[in-house]
Order: structure tokens, then sequence, then C-alpha cells
């Protein structure tokens, strides 16, 4: 696990600038929720953590390392996205495995990771099944059973539930919350859902034409506002 650290971080699409100065402090162990409008810059900035995205100023620490020019399979992360991007022509159990086999870890130890995770994503049954042969929430699982495989200081998560239907949506915020709080790996998770991210946060960054509009609490925002924008969003009686 480790902290991280997002310092007057900035990112310009050739002259347009969509990140404006960004620093969020997020501590080990916490399940951090960036939440705002489409647009406003949370999947940038979350690809810039992850390394898939230049940083145009600014820095980012993941525990007391800078990161900035730090490869991504260097940056000790893993990040589950809302296509699943599961391999087709993989069973479970090789989506599970891929990128320890990339790693050239031993067969053994892969096969008791991906066991492990399966273990506790109740996946167990489906390791020999193909990606079309499981419903929305196994592949989501399979996708965050990925993550897990790697043991990772840092999960991040771009909006992994926009495509489930509203009742399994719910039922996988609970699992990922569970999730957590078993392994306590620093989470960074993305969603334009208000509702999702007052109920799975530890803390919020509002997020607003690549600012942040308040950072802190679920109740802290909701009791205490930094502004209209956010008592609008957030939906507190303010
Ligand atoms: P969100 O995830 O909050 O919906 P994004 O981070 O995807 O927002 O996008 C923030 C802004 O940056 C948007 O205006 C988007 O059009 C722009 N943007 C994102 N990626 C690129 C890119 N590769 N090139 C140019 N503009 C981009
Ligand atoms: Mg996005």
């Amino acid at each position: 696990m480790a902290s991280v650290s997002i310092e007057g971080v900035q990112k310009s699409f050739g002259a347009t600038k969509v990140i404006h100065g960004v620093d969020i402090s997020i501590s080990d162990s916490e399940f951090c929720v960036l939440v705002g409008p489409s647009g406003c810059g949370k999947s940038t900035l979350l690809r810039m953590i992850a390394g898939l995205e230049e940083i145009s100023a600014g820095q980012i620490r993941i525990g007391d390392r800078v990161v900035n020019n730090v490869q991504p399979k260097e940056r000790d992360i893993a990040m589950v996205f809302q296509n699943y991007a599961l391999y087709p022509h993989m069973k479970v159990r090789d989506n599970m495995a891929f990128s320890l086999k990339l790693a050239k870890r031993p067969q053994a130890e892969i096969d008791q990771r991906v066991n492990e995770a399966a273990g506790i994503l109740g996946l167990t049954p489906y390791l020999d099944r193909y990606p079309r042969q499981l419903s929305g929430g196994q592949r989501q699982r399979v996708a965050m059973g990925r993550a897990i495989v790697r043991k990772p200081q840092v999960f991040l998560f771009d909006e992994p539930l926009s495509n489930l239907d509203a009742k399994l949506r719910v039922q996988m915020r609970t699992e990922i919350k569970e999730l957590h709080q078993r392994l306590k790996t620093t989470s960074i998770y993305v969603t334009h859902d208000q509702i999702e991210a007052m109920t799975m946060a530890d803390k919020i960054v509002v997020m607003h034409d690549g600012i942040v509009e308040q950072f802190g609490a679920p109740l802290e925002l909701y009791d205490h506002p930094a502004n209209t924008f956010v008592a609008t969003f957030i939906g507190s009686p303010a």
C-alpha cells in the first residue's frame, strides 16, 4: 500500500488546458472517489497517475517516489476500466494470469495468485470459461481479478460499473468496498455518479472543468459544501 500525492498537476492537449492545477493527497489504504460531470478531467487525471498520459506540469508521487518519468508497468498500480478490456480468446484463468506471465513470474506462483483471487471474487467455478460465457457482473469481477493478482500498491478504477444495470451496480459497489476492506489497497475510483461517490468514499474529490472544487469526507462535503457547485452536485440542502 502507498499514499498518492498529486501536486500542482496540469494537463494540456495541444493549446487546450483541461487540468488546471490539481493538489490532492491520498493516504495509504484510503478509498478516494473522484467525482464530477462528464468531461471535467477525471479520466485524464487517472491516466496521468497510471502513466498512460504525460503530465504537463506538477508532479505525482506514489509513496515516496516521484513517478512522472516512471513507465506505467513500473508504477506498481493496477487499473480497472469500464469496458473490462478482457481478452475474448482467453479463458478467465488466462485473462487473470496474463500480466503475471508477461512479468515472467514462476508458473506455481501464477497459479497460486490466480486461484487466490478467484476465491476472493467467487470466480473459482468460472476459471475455464471464456469471457463471452459470463454475465456482466462476472466479467467485471474478472477485470478486478486481473488487477488483484498483481498485488499492486494502488488500484485505479475508471467508472467500472457504468455498463452494468442498476441492481448489479449497487451489488458491485458493495463487493468493491468489501474487497477494499479485505485488501486495504489504496484506491482511486472515478465516477460521475454522486450516490456511488457518497456511499463508497473515505474521501471525495469533486472536480469541475479541470479543477478541484472540494476535497474531503462525504459528510464534510454534504454538511459544508465549499460552494454552490458542490452543494448542487452533491445534492446537499445548502
Ligand atoms: P471525464 O473522464 O471527466 O469525462 P476526460 O478526462 O475524459 O473527462 O476529458 C477531459 C477533457 O479533456 C475533455 O474536454 C476531453 O474532450 C479532453 N480530452 C481528453 N482526452 C483528450 C485527448 N487525447 N486529446 C484531446 N482532448 C482530450
Ligand atoms: Mg472519463
